[in-house]
């Protein structure tokens, strides 16, 4: 059951402040509180989706696509990180540690940020 009071449906309420970088009709995506790296962005869909699984077996097509072409548009043409390259991390339930139960997806870069660790 999707929390409609966890952290970034207020932000996405604009309830909570936040620094954001891109805004469309399916996204939203803002600065990271706490980056781990020099660029650290997540974006999250304007719809109500705990997690990628929520969104991948409940969300429509144009939702789906919508979303993860604002996650490509934020990389390579608000972040300006296609060349470079970068990380895409996502935290979905339990056994990730996800911390806020509304779909976000890291974009990390601007270094090279090494192998991937999985603790
Ligand atoms: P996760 O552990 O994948 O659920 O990631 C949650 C992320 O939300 C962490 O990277 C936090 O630093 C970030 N975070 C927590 N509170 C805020 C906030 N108010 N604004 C921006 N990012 C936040």
């Amino acid at each position: 059951m999707y929390d409609q009071d966890n952290l970034f449906a207020k932000i996405l309420r604009g309830e909570i402040p936040s620094t954001a970088v891109y805004d469309d009709e399916f996204a939203f995506a803002f600065n990271d509180i706490n980056p781990q790296a020099p660029v650290h962005v997540l974006v999250i869909p304007r719809g109500a989706y705990i997690d990628m699984d929520d969104l991948t077996a409940n969300g429509s097509d144009a939702e789906i696509a919508g979303f993860m072409r604002a996650v490509g548009h934020v990389a390579r043409d608000v972040l300006g990180l296609a060349d470079g390259g970068y990380r895409l991390l996502v935290n979905n339930g339990p056994d990730s540690n996800q911390e806020v139960p509304h779909l976000h997806i890291h974009i990390v870069g601007g270094r090279n940020l090494g192998p991937l660790m999985v603790k």
